[in-house]
């Protein structure tokens, strides 16, 4: 199951994403995902799976932040080499930290560097996507049960303003600091290693194995679901892999992996 949510007759929609002539396309309609019903806004609602419905190339699609999730849970240093380029120890237990779903940015959008920063990095990251309340995972339960699927991430970062606030609310969690798609997928195995990539105007920044995360999926859904209540379409932010750096305005930034396909931004300075 592949699915995206888009802006379809100017309405948020939801549609299922499927390979057609080596590209992904949106082939049609679906009803939101059951739990996010309750989340949905007034008139502006979903419309019914069955109307009609012409194909598309994803890459034409007005997309959205294809999940609404009640929080964004992330994890810092998670990558052995990410870790020890910013001079900082390996944990012994996962780092978590929040950002606000304030700070959701679709595929797509502009990610605007705040004024009060002088150094906002890049952070490509494996997505979770959380599919049914969860607390307290057991060692024996079945992770992926806890999952609707997977998708791509950016954890956008203010450096500077980082270290200098100690607490990373603000560093994290300016708007437009979290960019997150194109879509979501349960057809991922990050078991078996999947690569991550991060490309700023196209040029190679970050690579790495899902393989090399310090603390693997199964580890942080029970370290984070005794902590939290997880709610369906909450986002996990699975840590990001050495390489990161500053964006400049009028930069690109894409976040990739195989299965996932590619979330691009651009970048922009903020007005005033
Ligand atoms: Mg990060």
């Amino acid at each position: 199951m592949r699915y995206c949510r888009f802006l379809h007759n100017n309405r948020p929609a939801y549609g299922a994403i499927e390979m057609r002539d080596d590209a992904y396309a949106i082939t049609r309609l679906l009803a939101a995902p059951e739990e996010d019903l309750s989340a949905q806004m007034g008139p502006q609602s979903t419309p019914p799976a069955d109307c009609d419905f012409t194909p598309m190339a994803l890459s034409a699609a007005d997309l959205l932040p294809p999940v609404k999730p009640s929080k964004i849970i992330c994890v810092g240093r998670n990558y052995r080499e990410h870790a020890q380029e910013l001079g900082n120890e390996i944990p012994a237990e996962p780092l978590l930290f929040f950002k606000p779903p304030s700070s959701l940015l679709s595929p797509g959008g502009a990610v605007v560097l705040p004024a009060a920063s002088q150094r906002v990095d890049f952070e490509g990251e494996l997505a979770l996507v959380v599919g049914k309340r969860t607390r307290n995972l057991g060692a024996g339960e079945d992770w992926r049960s806890v999952l609707r699927g997977f998708t791509l991430a950016n954890d956008i970062s203010a450096r500077d303003l980082q270290k200098k606030d100690i607490q990373w609310a603000r560093a994290k969690g300016f708007d437009t600091f979290c960019p997150v798609g194109p879509f979501v997928s349960d057809e991922l195995d990050p078991d078996a290693g999947v690569t991550i990539e991060t490309r700023v105007n196209g040029e190679l920044r970050q690579q790495a194995s899902t393989r090399d995360l310090i603390f693997p999926i199964p580890l942080l859904l029970r370290y984070i679901s005794a902590a939290f209540t997880l709610e369906p379409g909450d986002l996990i932010l699975t840590g990001t892999p050495s390489g990161v750096g500053p964006l400049h305005a009028g930069d690109s930034v894409e976040v990739s992996m195989a299965g996932l396909g590619g979330l691009i931004n651009t970048v922009q300075a903020e007005d005033h």
